[in-house]
């Protein structure tokens, strides 16, 4: 008989449930991770409400943390000691196909291919009670760490990720739109590149978090034109850094225009619905604007986020504004998509 486990299956929309499936075995090179916590995504998020259409159940949780708990064979016990803290990268990365070997590892062409946790359930796996995992996947806490901070590791190599695609220098001016999680995580990274931050979200407690985490001036976009204020702030210019964390593309488009040239425009949020947007290309031609995204935690912006959360050069974990226990998982997805939480954690 199969060792079972618990793990959280979100079965239906607005439905989740705990049930008991086989626990994994670490095969070779693999590391058992008994999970400690893992935070509810957006993505998982819009997987609950039916927003996003993917096989179910589905065991989501890629925010993922715990301690090692087994090794597979060919694993030094005193390299991966049992017990210790350990975050994870549990998205796919196949280290074969042509974005992985050109060092794009957030690219990857498996990235959408599920890991299998038991025979009839699909999904990244953070939420059930163990997870089995390639050592490459593993990160070592080796400082003493609250959960809230590891848990939130993925957000911030996600944002370390978009941060080094937006190419700040210090002095810069930086534009982050939205001022949810990912936005404010934004502002914190920002500042620690030298940049001047800059804050539109409509929310006045929103606005108060990012003036309480240093943000040098926050906008309310519904009160003041966004254009004229961007124009008077920088010489008429625009800034070099536009940031949208919102999923709204008439937002998008608005912010174009904010652009300072030779400046980066960062989509980090996905878009909902994904509308084409107006843009001349001449604008582009003539000001040598970037445009780019920012899509999932690299190898290396994973690696930082661990140093930097480790050596509490940034403590994210401020932003775990509620906790469940995996029992209590519909509560804790009820409380995700409330817009007054910003992150939800499920503890094992
Ligand atoms: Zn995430
Ligand atoms: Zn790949």
């Amino acid at each position: 008989m199969p060792e079972k486990m618990n793990a959280v299956l979100i079965t239906d929309q607005y439905k989740t449930e705990v049930a008991s499936i086989e626990k994994p075995h670490p095969g070779k090179n693999e590391v058992l991770v008994k999970v400690k916590a893992t935070a509810l995504c957006t993505w998982e998020q819009r997987v609950f409400v039916g927003e996003k259409k993917v096989p179910l159940p589905l065991v989501g949780g890629h925010e993922t943390i715990g301690q090692i708990a087994g090794l597979g064979e060919g694993l030094d016990p005193d390299e991966y000691p049992i017990g210790q803290d350990v975050a994870l990268r549990v998205i796919k990365q196949c280290n074969s196909c042509y974005y992985c070997r050109k060092g794009m590892p957030n690219l990857c062409d498996e990235l959408s291919s599920f890991r299998l946790n038991g025979p009839d359930v699909y999904g990244m796996g953070g939420l059930g009670e163990y997870i089995s995992i390639d050592r490459s996947s593993v990160w070592k806490y080796t400082r003493p760490v609250s959960l809230q901070d590891q848990v939130l590791t993925e957000p911030l190599a996600c944002v370390l990720n978009s941060i080094s695609n937006a190419s700040i220098e210090p002095g810069d001016d930086v534009l982050i739109i939205g001022g949810g999680v990912m936005g404010l995580l934004h502002v914190m990274v920002a500042k620690l590149r030298g940049a001047y931050t800059i804050l539109s979200e409509p929310n006045p407690e929103r606005r108060k978090w990012a003036q309480d985490l240093g943000c040098h001036l926050t906008l309310d976009p519904t009160a003041v034109d966004l254009q004229a204020e961007i124009a008077h702030l920088t010489e008429g210019r625009g800034v070099n850094t536009v940031i949208n964390t919102t999923a709204i593309p008439a937002v998008a488009e608005q912010a174009l225009g904010l652009l300072a040239k030779g400046g980066v425009f960062v989509m980090y949020s996905s878009q909902h619905p994904d509308a084409p947007i107006k843009m001349s290309p001449n604008w582009v031609h003539n000001t040598e604007v970037v445009i780019t995204g920012a899509v999932n935690p690299s190898t290396s912006s994973f690696d930082q986020a661990v140093r930097m959360i480790n050596k509490g050069i940034i403590r994210p974990g401020r932003f775990v504004t509620a906790e469940f226990n995996y029992k209590d998982c519909q509560q804790a997805f009820e409380a995700a998509i409330d817009p007054k939480n910003y992150r939800v954690m499920i503890t094992f």
